[in-house]
């Protein structure tokens, strides 16, 4: 016990005060053999990137040809088999990844599974472990909290993550999952607003999917200006993954921008609030180009909060989660939240335990603005919704149990969290193996959550 302790603090290299600053401004997608002679003026431009955004394990072969082994294009096409999104990724990030070490890059780790890192899944995962359908009154808006509500207009994005909390609903049918589908169209989109319209209690939307850049110009104005004259509604963001995924839209992409500033300015003169939500995971997916971009959005009163996924091999050492908040902040962007990974199946690899993720958390608090810190969460599975990461009725770190209870969303449940299972004993891992062993570890940990919260 002890000693794992001290080796958590051994992992915290301390990082040069003013690495954050040092942000990537060299013709870095040039090391992609298909990128050789493309030029900034073109590459950093929304069309470019669309279209040369990868899909298929063809089109990633004819791009990076030999600087890989072959023997990694058919761990790719290995691992998509058993994932649950399917693949697409932007030339953008294609350009980042150190296609000298791809097995340890935290960029290529995200978009490209590799059958070789594949682990089982926990016996206890389930597709949308947050039963977001099971809370939707209508198809796509997901109604949990009573102020709040998630409308879902459409389920594509520019690009695919491996570890999509979604992966019910977004990017195109895999050989793992058939997907239920959010079509981008008005006509459902009227269904979702007449709900709204119709319940007082509600007065912040967050509008995600899919993507919100995937929306057209004339659609981020439609259901901006449609949600803003609500008189309920005092609030709405736009999520988006696109400032860390493809920034070169904000640059290029003028009637987009231009939609989202009219929303942002309608919010101002009713004194309501709008703003952006996005997505970064690591310090390499901030450069210079994502700084001109922020610092358009800034010269538009644009506000941007970040929520980050912990995943393992990506952030999950506590250098790299000081680094990705000082460098978001650097670039005006406040770190939200990070959320511990939801309990989805076919990313095992990803997740990380309870505590390795508590004791990263104590690394980052402390180290920047108070409001530049990201709260740790943990959305909880069966729909409790997002609690804090410390606030748990119950942990036992040897059956890797957590259980957590949300007074204000459902009162009296309890809502378990599974630490995965590489990060147990060998024999407790067998455990797990046996149905009937798991139940009773399970409701003994929900007994003891029982004791504490009476
Ligand atoms: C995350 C979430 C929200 C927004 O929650 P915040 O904590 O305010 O960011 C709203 N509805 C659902 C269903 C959510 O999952
Ligand atoms: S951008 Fe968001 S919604 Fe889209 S695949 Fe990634 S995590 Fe899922």
């Amino acid at each position: 016990m002890e000693s794992q302790i001290i080796d958590a603090a051994a992992l915290v290299t301390p990082v040069s005060s003013l690495e954050h600053r040092a942000l990537r401004q060299d013709d870095f997608w040039t090391a992609v053999p298909g990128f050789r002679g493309v030029a900034a003026e073109e590459f950093n431009t929304h069309t470019f990137q669309a279209r040369n955004t990868v899909t298929n394990v063809r089109q990633l072969r004819d791009l990076l040809q030999n600087i890989v082994p072959e023997t990694f294009y058919t761990d790719v096409e290995q691992g998509l088999k058993r994932a649950p999104m399917a693949l697409r990724i932007s030339p953008y990030l294609l350009g980042l990844i150190n296609w000298q070490q791809p097995y340890q890059d935290p960029i290529r780790t995200q978009f490209l599974p590799v059958a070789s890192q594949q682990v089982a899944d926990h016996p206890e995962l389930r597709l949308d472990s947050l039963h977001e359908r099971k809370d939707s009154p209508v198809l796509g808006l997901t109604h949990r909290y009573s102020d709040k509500a998630l409308f879902l207009p459409l389920d594509s994005c520019p690009v695919y993550c491996r570890f999509c909390t979604r992966s019910y609903a977004i990017g195109g049918d895999t050989e793992m999952v058939e997907k239920s589908k959010l079509t981008p169209r008005i006509q459902r989109w009227e269904e979702a607003f007449a709900y709204i319209e119709s319940r007082p209690e509600l007065e912040d939307i967050v509008i995600s999917g899919g993507d919100s850049y995937n929306l057209k110009a004339e659609h981020i104005q439609l259901i901006g200006e449609r949600l803003l004259n609500m008189p309920n509604i005092r609030r709405i963001r736009y999520a988006t993954k696109g400032l860390c995924v493809l920034p070169q839209k904000i640059l290029t992409d003028t009637p987009w921008v231009d939609a989202l500033t009219r929303v942002v300015e309608l919010g101002r003169e009713l004194h309501k609030d709008v703003v952006v939500h996005t997505h970064f995971n690591h310090p390499n997916e901030i450069t210079a180009v994502t700084k001109e971009a922020m610092d358009l959005l800034t010269e538009r009163g644009i506000t941007v909060r970040c929520q980050t996924v912990l995943q393992h091999g990506v952030n999950d050492q506590p250098a790299v989660m000081q680094l990705l908040v000082r460098r978001l902040s650097y670039v005006n962007i406040h770190p939200y939240y990070v959320y511990f990974h939801d309990m989805v199946p076919g990313v095992e690899d990803l997740r990380t335990s309870l505590h390795a993720g508590l004791e990263i958390e104590k690394h980052v608090r402390g180290y920047t603005a108070g409001f530049n810190t990201p709260s740790f969460v943990v959305d909880t599975m069966g729909g409790g919704g997002k609690r804090d990461a410390h606030s748990y009725e119950y942990y036992d770190r040897t059956t890797g149990i957590a259980v957590f209870s949300s007074p204000s969303v459902k009162p009296g449940a309890l809502f378990p969290y599974f630490d995965p299972l590489r990060t147990l004993s060998a024999e407790m891992q067998q455990r797990w193996q046996s149905p009937c062993e798991s139940r009773k570890m399970i409701e003994q940990a929900l007994a003891a959550a029982r004791e504490q919260v009476r």
